[in-house]
């Protein structure tokens, strides 16, 4: 089988043969990294520092660069532009050959990957060492309606839309009184810290388009429903407290323990019988893994994730990390689930790689987490670093200075920096 059906994206092409490396013929190990999210990008870094060019990488992903979730918030506020969060794969992952399609199926015995192409069509793709790195979903099909009408901001390009999505309502709003607050009402569907960082962003990015406060009188509606007692488990409880403030200084209404029961076009239903009229719902709901046929046989937890020994192995040769996969820290209790520790399970996993390519052991799972941010736009947010708190200005800084230092490419952390400036006006 070829790869001529399939648009395949690398530095150099010698050879097209399926299971081949750009590069020409294969003589070093080939590892395939499925998904181009964090695990990936780490797992590449590890594995080219550790081997350099003695190990072929191809990444196998449906599009061609990087979504960074980290600047979701500023993207539907307003302070930045979509093309903030792609990070190109030939900056990311630059000596990687990249498939653009969508894993299909594993073959464990014959060590491949069948890979469905944008055009329908399927090439083979043959690993020495597999990293399962493809993340997870929002569980849209747990509510009936929120896989029609729901927004999500998950892959590349969602935020965007959905942005784009707002302004039109603003635009349709100022055009006829009649649905005027149903145009101006979101409904954000679960309250994790992405629910809450997209209910103030949405709230500020209406606020600015309307010239009315969220919550005022005729102005702008957010609902923020959480079918948990408490938003933003993420954070400790000082961290919450700052989430509620920053809530209630935003307008957004919070309504918790309460379900989402039913979404239209043209509103939402709660579990208590309410009906919210809505022209946006936007889901931030609990997530599920993809299964990939031929590792379904594989323990996964009750949201598909493979459940990863403390090497992140999953079966001989194969590694799962991130939103993927369970992982289990020393203490034995499930590792976090966030971009920091994907970025430190995917170095882990490349880290391990490379030790079996070069015939050493494996080292079991030791990464340490720096902590959790949030952003509140307008210069505040929350920081919880090495079990400190830090909130305002001072967590708002140092979140912007994490998230530009951990960007997959050097080059999109400048061009997002030179963004941020133009937008602040230093
Ligand atoms: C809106 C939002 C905001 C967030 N904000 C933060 C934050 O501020 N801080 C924080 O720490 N965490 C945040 N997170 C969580 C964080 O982004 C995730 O924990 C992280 O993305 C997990 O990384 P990953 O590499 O496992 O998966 P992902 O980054 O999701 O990457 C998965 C990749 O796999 C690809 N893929 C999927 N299926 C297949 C397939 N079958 N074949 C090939 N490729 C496939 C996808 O296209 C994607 O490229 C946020 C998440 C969301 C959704």
């Amino acid at each position: 089988m070829t790869f001529r059906n399939c648009e395949r994206q690398a530095p150099l092409n010698t050879n097209d043969e399926a299971g081949s490396h750009p590069r020409g013929p294969r003589s070093g190990p080939h590892v395939v990294l499925l998904g181009v999210g964090y695990v990936s990008v780490w797992a590449y870094r590890a594995l080219r520092r550790s081997l350099g060019d003695q190990v072929h990488i191809t990444v196998v992903a449906p599009v061609d660069a990087h979504s960074y979730h980290g600047w979701t918030g500023e993207v539907l506020s307003g302070e930045l532009p979509p093309e903030a969060q792609r990070s190109p794969i030939a900056e990311a992952l630059p000596a990687a050959a990249h498939v653009r399609g969508w894993a299909r199926r594993v073959d464990r015995d014959r060590r491949t990957v069948e890979v469905e192409c944008a055009d329908g069509a399927t090439v083979t793709v043959t690993y020495d060492h597999l990293v399962v790195g493809i993340g997870s979903t929002e569980d849209v099909s747990s509510v009936p309606g929120l896989q029609e009408h729901g927004f999500r901001l998950r892959h590349l390009g969602q935020a965007g839309a959905l942005a784009a999505h707002l302004d039109q309502c603003v635009a349709e709003a100022a055009r006829s009184s009649y649905d005027r607050s149903t145009s101006l009402t979101v409904v954000v569907a679960g309250g994790g810290l992405a629910g809450v960082e997209s209910s103030i962003a949405v709230s500020q990015r209406l606020a600015a388009a309307t010239g009315a406060p969220t919550g005022s009188a005729g102005g702008p509606r957010v609902v923020l429903v959480s079918s948990r007692a408490e938003l933003a488990q993420e954070l400790r409880e000082g961290g919450r407290e700052l989430v509620r403030q920053a809530l209630r200084r935003n307008g957004v209404e919070v309504l918790t323990g309460t379900r989402v029961v039913e979404v239209a076009a043209d509103g939402v239903k709660l579990d208590d019988g309410l009906w919210i009229p809505a022209h946006t719902t936007l889901a931030t709901v609990g997530n599920r893994v993809m299964p990939l046929p031929g590792l379904d046989d594989l323990p996964v937890d009750d949201r598909g994730r493979w459940i990863a020994d403390r090497n992140l192995q999953v079966a001989q040769d194969v590694w799962a990390a991130g939103d993927a996969a369970v992982v289990p820290l020393k203490s034995g209790a499930p590792a976090p689930v966030d971009a920091g520790w994907a970025i430190g399970e995917g170095g882990w996993v490349g880290d391990n790689i490379a030790r079996v390519i070069r015939g050493k052991q494996q080292k079991p799972f030791g990464f340490k987490s720096i902590g959790v941010a949030a952003g509140f736009g307008q210069r505040s947010g929350v920081l919880e670093a090495w079990g400190i708190a830090y909130r305002g200005r001072t967590a708002w800084f140092s979140r912007m200075l994490f998230f530009l230092y951990y960007m997959p490419s050097r080059e999109q952390a400048k061009r997002v920096y030179r963004m941020l400036r133009a937008k602040s006006g230093d």
